[in-house]
């Protein structure tokens, strides 16, 4: 039950520690860090685990944005191939959206998928419940039941929180029982039946569009009414500059709301739509460059809480079709650290202590959930990462049970070594090797 990491360099920001040392877990926690561990009594008889040098040990990295489309969905995703893929792309946790089937507006629901997860044995997840009852925007769901049965946040995700008084409500009654309400803010009048984002790139290719003043609108409700009730809002997927413009202003008047940014949106342009390849459909849709740039500006200053794949399985023939019939959305949990690294922390746009804020310590302040630092007596929930490994990016190898990624093919800088959950080690990649060793062997 003991395991001995040995001689890595841990990252953890939270402590502020950068350094080479020793991380002994047992029983499923942290139970030492230091240096020389090895020959200690308290390490005696734990299996050791030699880091390669070219691998960092930072805290475990935590998806707040996931669809694992189970129940209802199962051909699209389960339980234990949505945190098979979670726990290959280096996260320990997820959380879920509601909008299965049935939605998840009731304990039993919830509990059914913390029982799944526990089934499957990898990643954490931690379930987001409805705001309304099946997510139809009419009455509240029971809330304060859904937390006590384990959900972290309520969201309608996939659909906005229909009306003011509806979020008014939500947030006057999460506040009260210290959760946050997520939004996917979008209005849907303004909506329409768009498909692409509205502007040139989508005039030009005849798709109907959403203007980026959809997501807007909603964002400054949101925050107005955070203001009103003193409760928390947290913007799902923000996917422009002004959404971002709106929650910086927020911010500085002490509304306490948050956001996350996909890595799509921080890599992609509309100018990906050229191809009509529906794996570039999802919504938010992709953005102007000038909303890409000015989301990457807020990664760096901090103004962005978090990166959130807002992983999205769907069938292969369900994308199959013209890009107006298609579903929105993409797969997200395996390209997430690789486009990070090979997008924000090898250009130097932000720093590897950052990225582990916008990837673990920041969404786990968000949902309240443990995790974001490796203190002694945290849970032994640990990614071992590998930033100069080159990674191609191949759908068909894939744990998801979807393959609709468009970055099938890429080649990116940055991976994932290893991935340990609660002390066990749940992934590891047999690409990384090193002079070191990427072998076990038991301790004296
Ligand atoms: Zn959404």
């Amino acid at each position: 039950m003991k395991l001995l990491l040995k001689g890595g360099r841990v990252v953890d920001p939270a402590n502020q520690i950068d350094d080479v040392r020793d991380l002994l877990i047992d029983a499923g926690v942290i139970a030492r860090a230091g240096t020389d561990l090895a020959g200690t009594a308290a390490a005696s008889g734990a299996e050791v685990f030699d880091v390669p040098r070219d691998v960092v040990v930072v805290p475990g990295l935590i998806d707040m944005h996931v669809h694992l489309r189970e129940p209802g969905q199962e051909h699209k995703e389960t339980i234990a191939t949505g945190t098979a893929a979670a726990v290959a792309g280096g996260f320990t946790a997820v959380a879920c959206m509601p909008n299965t089937d049935p939605v998840n507006d009731q304990a039993s629901i919830t509990e059914f998928m913390i029982a799944r997860a526990k089934e499957a044995g990898l990643a954490r997840v931690y379930p987001i419940g409805a705001v309304s009852r099946g997510s139809k925007g009419e009455q509240l769901a029971e809330i304060g039941e859904l937390k006590a049965a384990g959900c972290v946040a309520v969201s309608d995700d996939g659909r906005p929180v229909a009306t003011a008084l509806l979020m008014r409500r939500a947030l006057e009654y999460t506040a009260m029982c210290g959760i946050p309400v997520i939004n996917h803010c979008e209005d849907q009048s303004l909506k329409g039946d768009g498909v692409a984002h509205e502007g040139f790139q989508a005039a030009r290719l005849g798709l109907r569009g959403i203007p980026g003043e959809a997501e807007e609108i909603m964002v400054e409700r949101d925050i107005t009414l955070a203001g009103l009730t003193r409760g928390r809002v947290h913007i799902a997927h923000l996917s422009t500059r002004g959404s971002l413009r709106a929650v910086r202003a927020g911010k500085a008047r002490g509304i306490r709301v948050t956001c996350e940014v996909t890595p799509h949106h921080f890599v992609l342009t509309d100018e990906a739509l050229a191809g009509y390849d529906t794996n570039v459909k999802m919504n938010p849709p992709l953005r102007e460059t000038a909303d890409r740039d000015e989301l990457i500006r807020g990664l760096i200053d901090g103004s962005v809480d978090a990166i959130a794949t807002d992983h999205a399985p769907h069938h292969l023939d369900e994308k199959s079709v013209e890009f107006d019939q298609a579903p929105f959305g993409i797969t997200g949990l395996e390209t997430a650290v690789p486009l990070t690294f090979d997008r924000l922390v090898h250009p130097g746009l932000i720093t590897l202590a950052r990225a582990i804020e916008l990837l673990s310590i920041n969404p786990a302040k968000i949902l309240n959930a443990p995790g974001g630092t490796l203190s002694e007596g945290q849970p032994a929930d640990i990614t071992l990462l590998a930033p100069d490994l080159v990674v191609t990016i191949d759908p068909a190898k894939s744990r998801s049970k979807s393959r609709n990624t468009p970055f099938g093919g890429w080649s990116l800088r940055g991976g994932v070594a290893a991935t340990i959950v609660g002390g066990r080690i749940v992934y590891t990649n047999a690409a990384v090797t090193s002079p070191a060793g990427w072998h076990s062997h038991a301790g004296r």
